[in-house]
């Protein structure tokens, strides 16, 4: 059988830069697996911090992360880790103190070895459940995880935006603080990379976002 019409769709960007809501939007439309990576890293970050590893405790941390179990459960057309057969719940993900340190682990390059892999797998994930592609959120997809993905974005927004954004779904998010600590990071930092299509959406709606994505998409994958 041929996998040609399967796809990957990467999509990079700060934090509140849009790509959650265009991801979902796209991964309905297109029947595409939809991997929230931040998600990922919040999941890692609320299970060793559970443990008592601190970000601050390397040694802990890098052995802390060789031992984590993780499995994939899929939820309508998202993918949520496992970690020892537990999904961690988003209420246990998105919180302030899961916000406050996310970024002090994802910089240390064992935490992100360990999910390496792992982001890779969710493309296998997707084909085994026949969907026809993954849409993969992040920081580093474009970049590392899947460099030669089929379609590479990168998003970006005003800050001031983003705060108002953020603060509209009633989070709270030092987003530049993170900002900060992602993009000046050693290993894969944020940043647009080579030959991804860059969006500023500071003044488009959600639905020109979407449009602006699936267009090419549609082209590749023709009417469903
Ligand atoms: O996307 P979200 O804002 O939920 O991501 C939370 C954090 O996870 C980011 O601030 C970043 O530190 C980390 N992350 C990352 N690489 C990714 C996705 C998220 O470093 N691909």
């Amino acid at each position: 059988m041929t996998d040609a019409a399967f796809i990957i769709v990467a999509i990079d960007g700060g934090a509140a830069s849009g790509k959650s809501s265009s991801s979902r939007t796209l991964s309905d439309r297109f029947h595409l697996l939809h991997v929230d990576t931040g998600s990922f890293y919040r999941a890692i970050t609320a299970e060793l911090l559970r443990i008592g590893v601190p970000a601050a405790d390397l040694a802990g941390v890098q052995t802390a992360v060789k031992h984590l179990a993780l499995g994939t459960r899929v939820a309508g057309r998202s993918a949520q880790m496992e970690i020892g057969g537990r999904v961690v719940p988003d209420a246990e993900i998105r919180t302030k103190q899961v916000n406050d340190n996310v970024s002090h682990f994802a910089a240390i390059p064992e935490v992100r070895n360990a999910l390496l892999a792992y982001q890779r797998g969710q493309a296998d994930v997707a084909r085994t459940r026949g969907f026809r592609g993954v849409v993969m959120e992040g920081r580093d997809i474009g970049s590392v995880i899947f460099p030669n993905a089929d379609f590479r974005f990168f998003l970006h927004a005003d800050p001031e935006e983003r705060a108002r954004r953020r603060a509209s779904e009633g989070g709270q998010d030092s987003i530049r603080e993170r900002d900060r600590l992602d993009s000046s990071r050693k290993t894969a930092p944020l940043a647009c990379p080579d030959g991804a299509v860059s969006i500023d959406s500071t003044h488009l709606t959600l639905a020109e976002v979407v449009e602006l994505i699936a267009a090419p998409i549609a082209a590749r994958l023709g009417p469903l």
